[in-house]
């Protein structure tokens, strides 16, 4: 028969190109990539081998039997092998490559037999294919079983792509079966038009799909520096730590890159960029480079002894000018190498511990290579573990408010309290604010722990019936940068039927400085009936302007501040405070207070009230109005 070649030739010369393409660009070494590779590369020899067969049986006569055999027969292998590497490949992209996806392997490596054995016995069986006595080439009558069982792979693979569709993402899982419905209409059409061969064309363009979007090296890889990108950092060092494998890392800064685009432009930013990653990849043969964000950079290298050559070889670029064409210059990195990759549970608790410690280099000097120490990754470690508990607590409404009291100077009684949050966990017992307040700012979850503690206030003050002048709750920067803070506020408010005159939001001196929207969102505050006290005050600069500017109605005098006033002079300073405060119309508490001579000294200062372990430390609600209680006038100071 005169086959119609064209589209076979067409299809020939696409996959040529795709495959210079793809062995022609950097991929990341792993198996998925390589098994894509090998896909291609038989996809290509399967064309070229169906090429020579159209030849071979059109000169059947001067080839001796046993080479057209041969040729037909390895056409057949390379068929076969193609569309086995293109479910390997098809899992690995789905997950499964691994002992819990054992069934689908099973099935693949089974259909994989059945096949070999066919194609390697048809010698003997003439099952797929023979050759007449006047060397004219036949379909065997198990050719049309070898080719159902061929399309049912491809089916198999375009259904595992469409089961693991929310692994692909959107359209990607949709790239298998489209190549597989290509190829059974190149198979319905060539039912009609037998000369016409247009399988090997629908399976090319099937891969040029493939090529150009899942398996495109160019998504896993920053365009300028050519290093891998964050994305396939965090698959990869998933793929490690399920596997309880462990790469030492080094982490690379560039200090001062956006002072540097401004001083060179960003095109020379650029340069440096790659001049660093290209740097970076020098530095051990074997080592994956990956873009961490703008101006950084993670190497991961083989063992600890390629770290140490590493970071010898680092020092030594260190210590010479860095050549960047245009200009040269001295390097200067934030560097740090951690070697517990082992120890982390997934990629995103590796990435928090890295976060950790890019914070703790901050104020580390450069061109120092620090190592990532087990007590950071501890801390990491813990503050995940508050988190749990953090977001536990929140989810089931069990955000705890204690209460410290405060008194009143001249009188000694319990006028007021201070609401402070804790948590009780069931794995790590009662967890005090300085460690959970940090992770709720973090995480974004400190909005939601502050309704939650308004709302255990009113339930309190609702229940309690007492007649405290004031409960103040501590805001969080979040909560005096949202403008509708006070709305939801009043809202909780108005359900238990509470006058926000009775609430105290304390803000510290530190938020008190920032300007931005707070002014405007203290003001409304005001204006909504709650008062508002100025906490800490002393810690920063002791910032009268923030005093005034601001509507206080209360100042608590930080407990570094009161401890201070033990001596005389302090106590003079101490009590000009007072007085200047009182002047403008502000109460002032004393923070702190642990001892008799502290009560003493605030008293002598004229400081209207008083705050600290020595009257009681935070209660909780029943042992705080217990407290409340059993407080006769002979203990009253
Ligand atoms: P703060 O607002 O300055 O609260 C006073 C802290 O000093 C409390 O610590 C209290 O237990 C402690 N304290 C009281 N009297 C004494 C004393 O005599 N000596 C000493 N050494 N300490 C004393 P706590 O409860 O651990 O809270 C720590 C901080 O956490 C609070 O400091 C506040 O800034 C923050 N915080 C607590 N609860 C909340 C909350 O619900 N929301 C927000 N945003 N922050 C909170
Ligand atoms: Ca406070
Ligand atoms: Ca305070």
């Amino acid at each position: 028969m005169q086959y119609n070649l064209s589209f076979e030739l067409t299809a020939f010369a696409f996959l040529s190109f795709i495959c210079v393409k793809y062995f022609g660009s950097r991929k990341f070494p792993d198996k998925k990539n390589t098994h894509f590779g090998i896909f291609i590369t038989l996809a290509w020899a399967s064309i070229a081998f169906k090429l020579i067969c159209c030849y071979a049986i059109k000169h059947a006569q001067q080839i001796p039997p046993w080479m057209n055999n041969a040729i037909f027969e390895l056409q057949f292998m390379l068929q076969y092998l193609t569309l086995f590497f293109l479910t390997n490949y098809v899992l690995m992209i789905c997950g499964l490559w691994n002992k819990s996806s054992m069934s689908f392997i099973l099935v693949h490596l089974i259909l994989a037999v059945v096949l070999i054995l066919m194609i390697a016995a048809n010698s003997f069986t003439n099952w797929l294919f023979y050759f007449d006595e006047d060397l004219v080439y036949h379909k065997g009558y198990s050719y049309g079983l070898y080719t159902v069982l061929l399309c049912l792979s491809l089916a198999l693979d375009s259904l595992l792509c469409i089961w693991n569709h929310k692994r692909l993402g959107q359209l990607q899982f949709l790239m298998v079966p489209t190549l597989s419905a290509m190829v059974l209409a190149s198979l319905a059409i060539q039912r009609f038009y037998p000369d016409m061969l247009l399988t090997g064309f629908a399976f090319t363009m099937g891969t040029m799909l493939l090529f150009l979007d899942i398996q495109n090296p160019g998504n896993e890889q920053d365009f300028l520096t050519k290093a891998y990108s964050r994305e396939r950092l965090s698959r990869f060092t998933q793929d490690l730590i399920s596997a309880k494998r462990s790469m030492p890392l080094l982490y690379v800064d560039i200090y001062g890159m956006s002072m540097f685009n401004k001083s060179f432009g960003e095109e020379n930013g650029n340069i440096l960029l790659m001049k660093v990653a290209s740097l970076l990849e020098s530095l051990c043969p074997k080592a994956l480079l990956f873009r961490y964000s703008g101006d950084s950079f993670l190497l991961l290298v083989p063992d600890v002894r390629s770290l140490d050559t590493a970071k010898v070889k680092l020092y030594d670029a260190l210590e010479r000018d860095f050549n960047l064409g245009f200009a040269s210059i001295r390097l200067q990195l934030k560097l740090f190498t951690f070697t517990a990759m082992d120890k982390e549970s997934s990629s995103e608790s590796l990435a928090r511990t890295l976060e950790l410690a890019i914070k703790a280099m901050k104020d580390r000097p450069v061109n120092v290579i620090e190592h990532v120490s087990d007590f950071m990754v501890a801390k990491s470690h813990k503050s995940r573990e508050i988190e749990r508990a953090l977001r536990s607590a929140l989810d089931s409404d069990a955000i705890e408010a204690y209460f410290q009291p405060v008194i009143d100077t001249s009188t000694g009684k319990v006028v007021a309290a201070e609401a402070l949050a804790r948590i009780e966990d069931s794995m790590m017992g009662i967890i005090q604010p300085n460690e959970f307040i940090p992770v709720a700012e973090e995480t974004g979850l400190i909005g939601k722990l502050g309704l939650q503690m308004a709302r255990n206030v009113c339930i309190f003050l609702a229940k309690s019936k007492l007649d405290l002048k004031w409960i103040s709750l501590n805001l969080s920067v979040a909560d005096c940068m949202n403008p509708s803070y006070g709305k939801n506020l009043l809202f909780i408010l108005r359900s238990y039927k509470i006058d926000p005159s009775r609430i105290v939001l304390e803000i510290t001196e530190t938020m008190a400085m920032l300007e931005e929207a707070l002014p405007d969102n203290l003001r409304n505050l005001s204006q909504l009936g709650f008062r508002l006290a100025i906490d800490d005050f002393g810690t920063e600069y002791a910032n009268m302007d923030s005093v005034l500017r601001l509507p206080f109605s209360l100042v608590k005098l930080d407990r570094s501040v009161v401890n201070l006033g033990t001596s005389l002079d302090r106590e003079l300073i101490m009590s000009k405070m007072v007085g200047a405060f009182e002047d403008l119309g502000l109460d002032a508490v004393a923070e702190g207070i642990e001892s008799a001579d502290m009560v003493a000294m605030a008293k002598a200062t004229g400081v209207r009230y008083m705050q600290g372990f020595y009257f009681a430390s935070p209660l909780e609600p029943s042992r705080f109005l217990h407290y409340l209680d059993a407080r006769r006038p002979a203990d009253e100071v």
